[in-house]
């Protein structure tokens, strides 16, 4: 196999395990808004896509107020 299609597959394998992880995280978690405190969901596509960083913490727009900022993991209720 050349060099080239081993770093595809390990790079889908990758997205796939990263969309059923953010699946499971974005069905227990909504996120909260630094700039406006509104609670929102992300689905497991955007999770997945959007930096993120030690804690949970992922940068996305706000869907409420349109900042895009660090938000939260917050349990859902
Ligand atoms: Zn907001």
């Amino acid at each position: 196999m050349s060099p080239a299609i081993t770093a595809v597959i390990i790079a889908v394998i990758a997205l796939v395990a990263q969309l059923i992880f953010q699946r499971h995280l974005t069905s227990k978690y909504d996120y909260q808004c630094d700039n406006c405190g509104q609670r929102f969901n992300l689905t497991p596509l955007t999770a997945s896509v959007a930096p993120h960083r030690f804690g949970g913490s992922k940068y996305v727009r706000c869907p409420h107020c349109g900042v895009r900022s660090w938000v939260s993991p917050v349990p859902k209720q």
